[in-house]
């Protein structure tokens, strides 16, 4: 097959559209240049497009510009059984058809408007206003590791939700976390509470109310339990094993049933101080169901499989739970 206006042959690096040469479809149809138009803070950088507020660092223009390209030059070539790729090299960009018959690139022209604004966290920031306030607090000290997590923990979360937070504010009894909107500070919260087993309160106060309109600060109190990982606590009756790892969600492990339970699900005052005993042990003999563990006083319990949590193997120490409703082995790691 020829092509009718340049006569080159059709080839894998010269595809044909419509009947003729990409290359002579491309000077009959010339792509205009690709514009893109953008906000973009002057203060940090993030870029504003199609409806939302991309983060500077993630999202590089350049990559928005091909994405862009892309996504207009898809809507020409799709049609003819085209698949497009945009690269850039330098600053040039540079289109990719890729079809069944053939590949052929050519180079695009991208125009970017940019308008200069500020992204609403910055405008919060700088003007210092907040609608809602998380207030960690604990029964014992707000210490370093505690505000180190909260810090890691707002860190993970996407960038929008990260961007929310305006300032943060370290007291004796705790911290504040203020927050742009109130929806942001919810979702905030409830994963502070499920990282960290805090139980949140939610109030709201009426700050100004101008011409009938009221406006409402959202206040959260957190109060994060004093619990430590590996404590032994009672649930209406039940022993339970507190399990509070840094980045994991905090829960209870009711030993009985084996099962855990989120803290931030449970009432604070339903937690009680463990009645039954522990001591170390070492494990005698693993039997298909139950296990055999020598005491200090070389006197030898049994517990039974259901009770057991680790793998324990014979020679290694484990903690022994003694308590009104069953006798349980834990492995050292749970409990230290
Ligand atoms: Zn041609
Ligand atoms: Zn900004």
């Amino acid at each position: 097959m020829k092509c009718p206006i340049c006569g080159r042959e059709k080839s894998p690096s010269l595809p044909f559209i419509e009947g003729i040469c990409v290359d002579c479809y491309l000077k009959k149809n010339p792509i205009k240049p690709i514009k893109l138009k953008l906000k973009r803070c002057k203060s940090c950088g993030a870029i504003f497009l199609k409806g939302r507020w991309e983060p500077p660092a993630t999202e590089k223009l350049e990559t928005v510009e091909m994405k862009e390209a892309e996504r207009e030059l898809k809507k020409i070539f799709r049609a003819y059984g085209f698949e497009v790729v945009v690269t850039s090299h330098e600053g040039e960009f540079k289109a990719q058809l890729i079809g069944e018959e053939g590949m052929f690139s050519f180079p695009v022209t991208i125009v970017t408007e940019e308008e200069r604004s500020l992204c609403p966290s910055c405008l919060a920031k700088r003007s210092g206003s907040y609608e809602a306030k998380i207030q960690v607090r604990s029964d014992g000290r707000v210490d370093r590791k505690t505000f180190k997590e909260v810090m890691d923990t707002i860190s993970s979360m996407p960038y929008e939700l990260r961007e929310a937070v305006v300032s943060i504010e370290e007291l004796k009894e705790g911290f504040d976390i203020n927050i742009r909107e109130k929806s942001s500070a919810k979702i905030i919260a409830s994963a502070l509470a499920d990282k960290l087993g805090g139980e949140a309160k939610f109030t709201y106060k009426l700050v100004s109310e101008r011409g009938g309109e009221k406006r409402t600060r959202l206040s959260i109190s957190m109060r994060l339990p004093s619990e430590k990982s590996g404590d032994l606590v009672e649930l209406n009756g039940e022993p339970a094993l507190v399990l509070k790892k840094s980045g994991d969600i905090a829960k209870i492990l009711l030993l009985s049933r084996r099962k855990e339970i989120k803290l931030s699900k449970i009432e604070k005052d339903s937690l009680r101080p463990f009645t039954g005993s522990v001591r170390e042990v070492t494990v005698e003999a693993v039997l298909p169901d139950r296990v055999i563990v020598l005491t200090e006083d070389f006197s030898t319990e049994e517990v039974n499989n259901s009770g057991v949590f680790g793998k324990p193997a014979s020679g290694e120490k484990y903690i022994l739970v003694e308590h009104k409703t069953g006798k349980f082995l834990l492995s050292k790691e749970l409990v230290l």
